[in-house]
């Protein structure tokens, strides 16, 4: 799952294969964590990259996230 995981935060699936992701993160503990842990090294890239607080980032990752799991 590792690679599609992390298509999948970045919005690059179709909008089936993200579904099919997101109902099984719900119900996978490896992969909620894998999930975690992709956005928690995301956050410290972008932050790293553009210089805004880490907060910010997660936040904005978190509501991406969100965004892509009640299309
Ligand atoms: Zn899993």
């Amino acid at each position: 799952m590792g690679h599609s995981l992390e298509r999948w935060i970045d919005g690059e699936l179709s909008e089936r294969r993200a579904r099919c992701i997101d109902e099984h993160v719900e119900g996978c503990e490896d992969c909620s964590a894998e999930v975690a842990a992709l956005l928690k090294l995301k956050a410290s890239v972008r932050r790293m990259r553009a210089g805004e607080p880490v907060a910010e980032a997660v936040g904005r990752l978190m509501a991406e996230a969100e965004r892509l799991s009640t299309q």
